[in-house]
């Protein structure tokens, strides 16, 4: 069993009240570390190691470009060590091990691409209406920041967060979901190992409702940013609002993935599997809804239901595996429920609909690959999240049918559109309400390009030039060269 511990003020530390939890390997069910269950007053020692390394010792004294070359040398080091990082994060979240090596051999571009823009954040001179008067602006860091994030790709959504965040010069409360806690633990001691100055990132453990709620309601906390639930957002927002906190949350999504009658089909195929089936269906983005053309319904459900019968569930540290188990028994439960809820609403399940029996590894947690059909877009399997693999397939008629359904949902995460016509790729891209729209591509991203949803999705984006904006805040500063002070009673 590894014991560790958390980050705070540049020291490694148990809860303050000893406190720990275990956390599990979810393909083997068995207990592989315990993990500081922090509380309020450790919150309170992470937020005061924040403020007082963002106000004082070395890093306010970093130059921008300084800044930006410590984040290389991290983005450096989490390179360095992504086998072993990857080994981790499949350890606590039962990911396949391909896509979590992807993943974080990725993640150091996040940390190269802001490094890159924090000495070219500056503010400007403006050319002020007034005589004998200077005008200029500065960014500023906010100060303290919590970056909060869910458990499906723990490193990737942490450095949505902290990339820009710190290459603008704010310190961080890091608090990764309780299921998968290590891999944030392990990029604190690569941070330090970087240089950063002790403060800068603190990296605290333990429940949501617990340590989370107290940092985010800290009022010398100055931004929240959230991946996760849309429950957990909805209180994250209520706590910002109440403490005017800037706030950026990424929640859930319902996505959907369209296939018109021109579609290159093969194509189509494979990216409504990589929508639904990649991470066993746990991704935000994930194509939960297929809305597919009816002149080509059955047949290209034949094909879908061909490819998910043939994905290999598995051992996720194995090459050969395609699906391994869900992440938390409370998520696993989850989507049987909702398999069950689709039965008992009348979607016909042409393929899986129960748990899939594995003959090793102890942990349990899988699920068939599950595909209802005749699904109408008002059921609930078409309306809520479920977080697994299971897919719901709506047949349409034509583009305005098929944008209608699309539409018609609470959340606007993502979309997928699967046409090789070039007019309607641009109609569909401006009228589905969605975040992002793939067209005959799916589950991209980048640090380059904005992550964020619209209506119950959440709030701003991540990545992309403009995520750094939301770091910063604008000083007005005003200068008098005139040699007298003019009348006080008199607005100039
Ligand atoms: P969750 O809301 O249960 O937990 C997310 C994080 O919030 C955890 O660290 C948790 O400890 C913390 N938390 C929970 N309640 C809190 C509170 N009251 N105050 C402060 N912190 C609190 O979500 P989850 O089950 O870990 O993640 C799955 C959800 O995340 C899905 O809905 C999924 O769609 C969403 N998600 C969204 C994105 C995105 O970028 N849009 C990416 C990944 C996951």
């Amino acid at each position: 069993m590894r014991d560790y511990k958390m980050l705070i003020g540049g020291n490694w530390t148990s809860a303050v009240a000893g406190e720990t939890f275990e956390t599990l390997n979810p393909y083997t069910g068995e207990a592989w570390a315990t993990i500081p269950r922090g509380r309020r007053e450790d919150a309170e020692k992470a937020v005061q190691a924040a403020r007082i390394a963002g106000e004082s010792g070395d890093w306010p004294k970093l130059t921008a470009t300084a800044r930006g070359h410590l984040l290389r040398r991290f983005g450096d080091l989490i390179a360095q060590n992504a086998e072993r990082l990857a080994d981790v994060e499949v350890r606590d979240n039962g990911k396949l091990r391909a896509e979590m090596l992807g993943q974080v051999k990725y993640v150091p571009q996040w940390f190269y691409y802001y490094a890159g823009l924090a000495d070219k954040l500056q503010g400007s001179v403006i050319p002020i209406d007034k005589p004998d008067t200077f005008n200029f602006t500065r960014l500023e860091p906010l100060g303290v920041c919590v970056a909060i994030t869910a458990w499906n790709s723990p490193l990737l959504l942490a450095a949505y967060k902290l990339a820009p965040g710190l290459a603008a010069g704010n310190t961080f409360i890091l608090k990764p979901s309780e299921f998968t806690s290590a891999s944030a633990l392990e990029l604190g001691a690569l941070a330090e190992e970087a240089g950063m100055p002790p403060g800068v990132l603190n990296v605290v453990t333990g429940y949501g409702p617990e340590i989370g709620e107290a940092l985010v309601t800290h009022p010398q906390v100055a931004k929240i940013a959230f991946t996760g639930s849309e429950m957990g957002g909805q209180r994250v927002y209520e706590a910002a609002a109440r403490g005017l906190k800037r706030v950026t949350l990424e929640l859930g999504g319902k996505s959907p993935n369209i296939v018109f009658e021109d579609a290159k089909l093969e194509n189509a195929v494979k990216g409504v599997i990589s929508g639904i089936l990649s991470a066993t269906g746990q991704t935000c983005v994930a194509g939960s809804r297929l809305l597919v053309q009816r002149s080509i319904h059955d047949a290209f459900l034949e094909k879908v239901v061909a490819f998910a019968r043939s994905a290999r569930i598995g051992d996720p540290m194995e090459k050969t595996t395609q699906i391994g188990p869900v992440t938390t028994r409370p998520q696993y439960e989850k989507i049987l429920h909702y398999i069950d809820v689709a039965k008992q609403e009348g979607a016909r399940c042409v393929l899986g609909g129960a748990p899939a029996p594995h003959p090793t590894g102890g942990g349990g947690l899988f699920v068939q690959p599950t595909i209802f059909a005749d699904v109408r877009n008002d059921m609930r399997i078409a309306q809520e999240e479920v977080f697994g693999p299971v897919l719901a397939v709506i047949p349409f008629d034509d583009e305005a049918e098929a944008i209608a359904i699309a539409n018609d949902s609470a959340y606007g995460l993502a979309a997928g559109v699967w046409t090789q016509d070039t007019a309607r790729v641009l109609r569909m891209s401006a009228a589905l309400k969605a975040g992002m729209v793939w067209v005959n591509m799916y589950r991209a991203v980048s640090y380059m390009s904005p992550f964020g949803g619209v209506k119950r999705s959440g709030l701003g984006h991540e990545n992309g030039m403009d995520a750094i904006r939301d770091y910063v805040q604008t000083k007005s500063v005003w200068i008098s060269t005139a040699a007298e002070t003019p009348d006080p009673f008199v607005l100039g």
